[in-house]
């Protein structure tokens, strides 16, 4: 390393892999002058998404501003840029306003919601990836109650008051248990000619369980949990159309048609960047879903002074086995890649997988570490102190905890506001 002079660091993308890269520079000296590129201003807490798209949390609650986090450190410059190309050879990262070379680059860019194939789907059928969803799905289940009770308006034409979640892992079922309870506990006694519990939660998974992955165990309890709280679980049941009053699936061979006005798509995730932004010619490899796959060192074949993280990265663990896209991942492999720039790091990356948690609704989770696993009360406690532990910035732990605390007792989250768009719709 030349010690003269600072090299530049790249960070493209400030999630869970990025942030924790450019935090461990921090602790490197000032040999480094960094720069993370993020195409918003923000860092998302997306674990906690769903409770924004179900009324319980406001968009600012999870997401923190990239330069308040590094305010304190001039050698971090923040772009707010979209990169639009990335060139191996020339070592240089194109963004909307201009050009930059680097010494050393981290991506980690994220991944975007897979529709197999069927991309048209997504219009009826949005995904939950970001603020912007989040809130898109909230007007839409928000709007899905008052349109019902609008029915006095229009007799014999009965709003169906049914909602369909595409995919039974962790974002599903907590997207399809925080909906129950907003159905059965939040909006009971608001309405005066429906009954929002009348309102029918499908949760439809293509493969045999829900929650894949996880052990019999708690895949029971956290089945068990959804339909105590009226989530209508349906597996083995694949969506062949969706359509604007509805999806069509196959379900144990037969098909159906389930009436739904909101849809919304947690089934699948494929590669965020492009081959034309991490261009092919450079002979990087991609695995199927589009992401690159990388060594050991999370370095690119070829390339190295490149690193991918996080679910844009593409690593098998020692047993074979794909690591899963989630935030332990990216932030562990943030610290290596940054560890490694500065020497620090062992040859290889290792993944130390701390446990598996998803949460159902309140005293409801369940939580996966090997020898141990729990579900119910505890595990649903764990759930809320691993994520606060997380958060990013004080005031959103804290407001986070009260707003918990409020909706715990209460039963009455309060985010529950229609946004008109610029159209006044
Ligand atoms: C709804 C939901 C719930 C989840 N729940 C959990 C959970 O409970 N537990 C768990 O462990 N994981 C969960 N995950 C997964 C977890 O959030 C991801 O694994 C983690 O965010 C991956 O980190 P990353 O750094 O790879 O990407 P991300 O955190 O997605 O960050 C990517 C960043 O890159 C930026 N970016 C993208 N493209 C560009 C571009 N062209 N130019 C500039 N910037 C760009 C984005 O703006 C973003 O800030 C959840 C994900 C979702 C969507």
């Amino acid at each position: 390393m030349n010690k003269d002079k600072a090299q530049h660091i790249i960070i493209i993308g400030a999630g869970f892999g990025g942030l924790y890269a450019a935090k461990q520079f921090l602790k490197g000296g000032n040999n480094f002058e960094i720069t993370i590129i993020d195409v918003r201003n923000f860092h998302l807490f997306q674990p906690l998404l769903y409770q924004v798209a179900t009324a319980q949390l406001s968009p600012e609650d999870i997401a923190y501003p990239i330069r308040a986090i590094f305010e304190r450190h001039p050698n971090i410059t923040i772009l707010k840029e979209r990169v639009s190309l990335v060139n191996l050879n020339n070592k240089s990262v194109t963004v909307d306003h201009g050009e930059l070379s680097y010494d050393k680059l981290i991506i980690s860019v994220g991944v975007i919601p897979d529709y197999f194939g069927n991309d048209s789907w997504e219009e009826n059928a949005p995904p939950l990836k970001n603020l912007e969803d989040a809130l898109n799905i909230r007007k839409k289940i928000l709007t899905a109650f008052e349109r019902a009770e609008s029915e006095i308006l229009h007799p014999g034409d009965k709003y169906p008051l049914n909602f369909v979640i595409i995919g039974g892992g962790p974002t599903g079922i907590e997207l399809s248990g925080a909906l129950a309870e907003l159905s059965v506990y939040a909006l009971k006694n608001e309405f005066r000619k429906i009954n929002p519990e009348r309102s029918k939660i499908y949760l439809l998974e293509a493969g045999k369980n829900i929650l894949p992955g996880f052990p019999d165990k708690l895949i029971n309890s956290a089945k068990k949990s959804l339909e105590q709280l009226g989530v209508i679980v349906k597996t083995n049941s694949t969506v062949t159309s969706v359509r604007t009053n509805g999806v069509e699936i196959i379900s144990n061979g037969s098909s159906k048609f389930i009436q739904s006005k909101v849809v919304i798509w947690a089934a699948g995730v494929k590669a965020n960047f492009k081959d034309s932004v991490l261009s092919t010619d450079n002979n990087v490899k991609f695995d199927e879903k589009g992401r690159v796959l990388i060594n050991k060192d999370l370095t690119v074949a070829n390339f190295k002074d490149v690193y991918v993280i996080g679910d844009f990265g593409s690593l098998m663990d020692d047993k074979g086995r794909p690591l899963p896209a989630t935030a332990p991942v990216a932030m562990q492999q943030g610290i290596f890649a940054a560890r490694h720039i500065m020497g620090k790091s062992p040859a290889q990356f290792k993944y130390f997988n701390k446990g598996s948690l998803a949460v159902i609704g309140r005293n409801a989770a369940v939580a996966d570490f090997g020898s141990l696993q729990i579900s119910g009360f505890f595990a649903w406690v764990l759930w809320a102190f691993v994520h606060i532990g997380y958060l990013i910035g004080h005031r959103n732990k804290f407001i986070i905890m009260v707003k918990w605390a409020w909706n715990y007792f209460t039963r009455k989250p309060s985010a529950r506001i229609i946004l008109r768009d610029f159209a006044g719709r």
